[in-house]
């Protein structure tokens, strides 16, 4: 497992021979293309394989016709440190959803830190730590984006300047510290949004002893960045306020796995009603009480595609291109410029879908054959996803030349 940020590139990777290209964006789901060519980390080509400068290249990877997506992007974890859980006592979590296509996940707070402390200083430097070590340990080379502070009554713009100045990109969810009303979110938030913080309110029940309800109203005033899980973690609001969020808000819908299934139906249905698909995003939500889940996205775009007849190539963006747009990420769409975060999914053995989106239409899970993070391969065949029908094969791996 290799774990560090910096040290290897790429060099030129060129992917042929794709079957079925997903963009990642919603506006323009699938590209006629199957070629990328990749040069240190980052999509240099999108195009057909006779208009590609394909030689010379350090790595030639066959998609034998699989389809290639944007490696998935979790929009709601709460990591701890290294590849570690507290939470469930798991090792490993990380890598295992990096096999379940995650690329990137978003930390809503390091909250399951034994003996997390809440003081002002003490929050303080727990995100900065946190911040600082998961930009400097990539576990399965999973990008995770931490360093997320719950707030705290007694906060001042002063601490969220000094926060941002730190490196500090994101709070975590509000409301699980103990600040839980509107008005006084709402402050932050400000604060936060004029320092260039991004901010994420819990949405719904409390999720464990010692959390509080957070409804419409609070949400609403508060005006967070992202409305977190909008079904719920787990406890959801009624599917009236729910839809009521989707349409009085311009804020990202968040969909996670460990909320309401049946409000989550309602959000992503709200949210195409409203012809806002652009704002839905999904998340897990592990580690949590539901333990970690390592397919967990994959089952989200398996169950919103299935239950709510959302093309499966549409329900894919909510977990790439859209996380990627609200979250002002360098990855998640397969474009000219982005981070080469791929993921190379085949319909499952056996599924009675003809082609991959069929099958993940009909509410089966993908195969992952391959995950590349800034252009090096981090994993074959998916070791968690059932068995991708065909799977890519790198055809060409020259070394580093000695000079
Ligand atoms: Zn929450």
């Amino acid at each position: 497992m290799a774990d560090a940020t910096a040290g290897e590139r790429s060099g030129k990777v060129v992917i042929r021979n794709v079957g079925l290209m997903l963009s990642g964006d919603i506006d323009r789901p699938i590209l006629d293309a199957d070629t990328v060519v990749v040069v240190d980390g980052r999509i240099a080509a999108v195009e057909r394989e006779a208009d590609c400068d394909t030689s010379d290249a350090k790595t030639v990877v066959d998609a034998r016709g699989t389809c290639l997506c944007p490696g998935l992007i979790d929009s709601h974890v709460h990591p701890v440190f290294g590849d570690w859980t507290p939470r469930q006592g798991q090792l490993g979590w990380i890598d295992s959803s990096m096999h379940g296509g995650v690329t990137t996940m978003i930390s809503a707070g390091e909250v399951h830190l034994p003996g997390r402390p809440k003081d002002i200083v003490g929050l303080k430097a727990l995100a900065i730590t946190a911040q600082r070590a998961f930009d400097n340990f990539r576990p399965g080379g999973v990008k995770v984006l931490a360093g997320a502070p719950v707030i705290e009554k007694g906060m001042v713009e002063s601490d969220f300047r000094e926060l941002a100045e730190s490196g500090v990109k994101l709070l975590g969810e509000i409301g699980l510290g103990s600040v839980k009303g509107g008005t006084e979110a709402a402050t932050m938030v400000k604060w936060a949004r004029r320092h260039g913080i991004q901010s994420t309110i819990h949405t719904g029940g409390p999720s464990i002893p010692g959390s509080g309800l957070i409804d419409k109203d609070v949400v609403l005033e508060a005006d967070a960045d992202i409305i977190g899980h909008i079904n719920g973690g787990h406890t959801a609001l009624s599917a009236a306020h729910v839809c009521e969020l989707c349409e009085r808000s311009t804020r990202a819908i968040e969909i996670v796995h460990n909320g309401n299934e049946k409000v989550a139906l309602a959000a992503a249905r709200a949210a195409l009603e409203l012809k806002c698909p652009h704002r839905v995003i999904l998340g897990t939500d592990g580690p949590a009480g539901s333990g970690v889940q390592p397919l967990g996205i994959l089952r989200m775009v398996a169950m919103l595609s299935s239950f709510a007849d959302i093309p499966a190539e549409i329900a894919f963006c909510f977990a790439t291109g859209n996380t990627a747009r609200v979250r002002a990420l360098d990855c998640g769409l397969i474009e000219v410029g982005r981070a080469a975060d791929l993921v190379f999914m085949d319909r499952a053995q056996h599924t009675v879908g003809r082609t991959l989106l069929e099958s993940v239409g009909l509410g089966d899970l993908p195969g992952v054959g391959m995950v590349m993070i800034d252009g090096l391969v981090r994993c074959g065949r998916s070791r968690n996803t059932p068995p991708a029908t065909e799977v890519p094969m790198v055809v060409e791996s020259r070394g580093t030349h000695a000079h």
